[in-house]
């Protein structure tokens, strides 16, 4: 009977299906007609399949599927010898990513030892001169052709898939040449996810009639949109954080062959022509000057074959090269980065102002040509790049190079979880690691601060990072503290963002690791290179004895959060112990979560779930058999043994929020907690059934309606924990918005009492008492007040006015000091600085009665300073400076305008609270230090920050 049903439906879907076709006109033109040029114009053998038999379109005419592609190079594997494919990762959505790897029969068979060659000439430490020219002599020239990063970005997979038929089914003489001299590594599609999701949108928005309208949806697509991947990461970002399947995979193995080139597809402005070439300033100092020279041989090259074909392209213009996280990475390895970006359009062709259509096929053969003669240039170059890059690879290990006296190095911490992360990401790169098993004591240091400090001890235990090896410039990039920006860089972008509030700078200008996760780490110059093994992660150990009372895990390491999470998700009771104590002479810091037996009566297998939890997240846990604090220290029955509540988690997405805010977010609860949670469409928090809910996360985004804020401020007021980031963060601390917390700008009519209670929170920390002067019974006239001494507190019109003029100096991702409340719950696991990445967030003013966990300015003393001093609506108290700067560019205006606003706030309303996040914490998946924060707010908001609930 079923499938009587099904066979009916499937007839008068067929029926309706040919009325429906016939319901609709026919266009009066198509776009396949724009571009009548071939693409693919060689002499081919029959016996390889013609892409156009797998797409069902003229290659070019439309936009290839992934699976499409797949497809393609499954059958090309079977049909020719000069090809092998090694599929090097899976994207998170489960489709396959391919290095295709194209050259002579004899080189295929080769390969291994063709990869061998390259490693051996990679590591000057190894071979002489002589052994070098005959390697060299000897190897293949090596490319990479990598392709459609951003998925919306597609005719680059286009052109790589018409290359790849080129080159393994011509017959013509220079393409048989080339494969006999040549290596060629096609990476067609390196985000297929993303590819799909635009893929499906074209699907969708297609009529019959061609649109050239680049405005319309087929044109741009839907949020979350096709240029990221399944978490919505931008994997063009993600080259050394190295956080997605994708761009692991691919490092590795770019890694493994060191190409000679690397050349990366993108697309740009629909209205714009093509642009290719070496980068313009700011340009990153650890880049060979070399690859600048070949980059504009190819550039030549590439641009007299546009010339020829009456192609309009340009070079550099806005193209710059300072963040290492791009596929640029390759260039601090001795590879020549070659951008491509193509004027973008989705599959019809994008009408211009000048009238005439730019065709997507064009797109593609400017791709495919771009491509082909790019091999060319390599293919006449190939030994003379080689030559210089082993000049490079020598120089790196030199004593003489200016990387030979530095030597990184990370101090040691209980953070297990964060530092072997950074370790992986550091392997990943083929960087070599030691430690010291002796303190080590050296003439100077560099502290994160700035701070130079002689005579400085490196704790044993420390990561130690000499810069005397291989990889030595993408060290430097991804390690120093500072990356150096020309003078006339910058005057330049101060003029234009005092002319027009735009700016020079492409990306981030902060990037460090240590600072992004973290992680506290010294710059010493010197060459450490004695008292050093290779650097290995902490042992884990974990004794859960069955008849201790309590098992306890060490607080400073990222994992103890998810210990809690995923503990909790399986209903077990869970305690934090909020100050440092000793149990059973185990030493667990503020923050240690701890389980107790007791909690958990009904639970019988609670010994084996804690040991699974714990292994699952490589921490150690220790067993506790008193819970007997000694002296002050506290006991498992006081106040510091505080009960958790199981988190609850929704976060509000979609339409109007920042993509990759929610991505990131969406993305750091699967891979930092793994526990349950919704995403749902914000329009549903105000009809939907929020009780079902303890937290609720609203990441970068968009303003809400009144009635939508009423809703939320209920469920607060209920005991919820609302937690918003960025420009949501702008919209709560709007007039709109919810709770006490303001911007900056809103409150200089009362900076007198912001300044006060200010007072009172630096005090509360820096205070001393003399305890003669407080046991004299009579009337001091002499007390002093911290505002007295203050010179020139500023009316409220000049702090109007400064505000205004500081506004225009803004960040735009560079990492400044926050300083922490150590008491506080949220900065559990937290140094006393944290790194925070600041661009132009909303500065958050918090009056004494919401707390302010971390604020922006890290008090360092000096005694030379011995009056208080003025900063904007704040003050200082004498013996002290404030460094707001770590890395990157901060105007002083910016500074100035940034001290001591709070980064971020939690405020109790009703029987919930607010947490407000003045950025994004956890920008690209790397931004580790404020993460945490993050993470603590989720897991132990519930628990920590609102009236718990007792089920009667
Ligand atoms: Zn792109």
């Amino acid at each position: 009977m079923k499938y009587k049903i099904n066979t009916l439906l499937l007839f008068f879907t067929f029926i309706f299906n040919i009325v429906y076709a016939k319901d609709l006109m026919e266009p009066t033109s198509y776009s396949k007609d724009l571009y009548q040029e071939e693409i693919l114009d060689g002499n081919y053998s029959n016996n390889i399949t013609h892409p156009d038999e797998y797409l069902g379109f003229g290659i070019g005419e439309r936009v290839a599927a992934p699976w499409q592609i797949t497809s393609a190079l499954k059958q090309w594997s079977s049909q020719s010898d000069r090809i092998k494919i090694i599929e090097y990762a899976k994207s998170h959505e489960g489709r396959p990513l391919h290095a295709v790897f194209i050259s002579s029969p004899d080189n295929i068979n080769n390969l291994d030892e063709i990869k061998s060659d390259l490693s051996a000439l990679s590591d000057a430490r190894n071979i002489n001169d002589r052994q070098a020219r005959s390697i060299i002599e000897n190897l293949p020239a090596v490319a990479w052709m990598a392709y459609s990063i951003h998925g919306n970005e597609t005719s680059g997979a286009d052109g790589a898939l018409a290359a790849i038929y080129h080159l393994i089914a011509s017959t013509d003489d220079d393409v048989l040449n080339m494969l006999d001299n040549m290596v060629i590594i096609i990476d067609p599609l390196m985000n297929p996810d993303g590819r799909a999701r635009f893929a499906k949108s074209l699907e969708q928005y297609r009529g019959t009639a061609p649109n050239y309208d680049d405005q319309s949806l087929l044109h741009t697509g839907d949020w979350p949109y096709g240029r990221t991947n399944h978490y919505y990461f931008d994997l063009n970002r993600d080259w050394f954080y190295l956080t997605q399947p994708e761009t692991k995979g691919r490092v590795k193995l770019i890694n493994e062959w060191k190409p000679q080139i690397l050349v990366d597809g993108h697309e740009m402005g629909a209205q714009d022509t093509f642009m290719t070439g070496p980068p313009r300033e700011p340009i990153n100092k650890n880049i060979d000057t070399d690859l600048i020279k070949w980059g504009n041989v190819f550039a030549q090259d590439q641009g007299n074959a546009f010339d020829e074909r009456n192609w309009r392209f340009y070079t550099g213009e806005w193209h710059e090269d300072l963040y290492p996280g791009y596929s640029f990475y390759v260039q601090f390895r001795g590879t020549l980065g070659i951008l491509y970006e193509q004027s973008r359009m989705a599959e019809d062709g994008v009408r211009r102002p000048e009238g005439t259509i730019q065709s997507y096929k064009e797109s593609v053969h400017h791709q495919y040509v771009s491509t082909l003669v790019n091999l060319e240039t390599l293919l006449k170059n190939s030994k003379e790049m080689y030559k210089d890059y082993w000049d490079g690879r020598k120089y790196n290990v030199s004593k003489d190079s200016e990387y030979a006296n530095q030597t990184f190095v990370v101090l040691p911490t209980d953070n297990n979880t964060r530092l072997n992360t950074l370790a992986d990401k550091l392997k990943a790169q083929d960087i070599e690691l030691y430690q010291n098993t002796k303190d080590i004591k050296v003439e100077n240091v560099v502290l994160q601060s700035g701070q130079l400090v002689a005579n400085y001890t490196i704790p044993a235990g420390s990561m130690i990072i000499p810069n005397r090896q291989p990889e030595a410039p993408l060290i430097s990039a991804i390690l120093e503290f500072d990356a150096d920006i020309d003078s006339e860089v910058l005057v330049e972008e101060r003029q234009k963002s005092l002319k027009s509030g735009s700016s020079v700078m492409y990306d981030t200008t902060a990037f460090n690791f240590t600072m992004m996760y973290g992680l506290n780490a010294v710059t010493v110059s010197e060459h450490l290179d004695s008292g050093l093994e290779t650097w290995k992660p902490s042992p884990v150990s974990s004794e859960i004895t069955k008849d201790a009372v309590i098992w306890a895990t060490n607080g400073v390491d990222d994992n103890s959060v998810a210990f809690a999470a995923r503990l909790m998700e399986q209903n077990i009771e869970v305690r934090i112990i909020d100050k440092e104590s000793t149990l059973s002479s185990h030493t667990l810091p503020r923050g240690s979560v701890a389980v107790l037996q007791m909690d958990n009566p009904d639970i019988l297998n609670l010994q084996n779930l804690v040991k699974t939890v714990s292994d699952e997240l490589n921490i150690s846990v220790v067993s506790i058999e008193s819970g007997f604090g000694p002296e002050e220290l506290p006991d498992w029955g006081g106040r510091h043994f505080r009960l958790l509540e199981k988190p609850q988690i929704a976060m509000l997405s979609h339409e109007g929020f920042n993509s990759y805010d929610v991505g990131v977010s969406w993305w750091s609860l699967d891979h930092h907690l793994g526990i349950r949670h919704s995403l749902i469409n914000a329009s549903l928090a105000s009809y939907g059934d929020l009780r079902r809910y303890n937290t609720i996360i609203i990441p970068s985004g968009r303003s809400m309606d009144e009635y939508t804020v009423d809703t939320l401020f209920e469920w607060v007021s209920q005991g919820g924990t609302l937690i918003a980031h960025n420009r949501s963060t702008r919209f709560l601390t709007s007039e709109y918005g919810i709770g006490s917390v303001k911007q900056l700008q809103n409150t200089f009519d009362e900076s007198e009492k912001y300044n006060f209670d200010l007072l009172r929170e630096i005090y509360s920390q820096y205070e001393n008492v003399d305890k003669d002067k407080t046991n004299n019974n009579i009337v001091d006239f002499e007390v002093s007040y911290p505002w007295e001494e203050l010179d020139g507190t500023l009316s409220e019109s000049e702090l109007k006015y400064r505000d205004k003029w500081q506004s225009i100096f803004m960040p735009s991702g560079s990492i400044v000091a926050g300083r922490i409340d150590d008491e506080h719950w949220l900065t559990f696991g937290t140094p006393n600085t944290i790194p925070v990445l600041y661009s132009n967030h909303p500065i958050l003013m918090a009056r004494s009665y919401v707390d302010a966990p971390v604020r922006i300015g890290q008090m360092i003393p000096n005694n030379k300073i011995n009056e208080p001093r003025i900063i904007n609506w704040s003050s200082l108290p004498s013996g002290n400076d404030l460094n707001v700067r770590m890395s990157g560019l901060v105007w002083p205006e910016a500074s100035q305008r940034i001290a001591n606003s709070a980064y971020l706030t939690r405020e109790r309303i009703g029987d919930g609270q607010v947490i407000l996040f003045s950025g994004e914490p956890n920008f690209r998946g790397a931004t580790l230090g404020t993460n945490r924060l993050w993470l603590n707010a989720i897991v132990y908001g519930p628990g920590l920050g609102t009236r718990l609930r007792i089920n009667p």
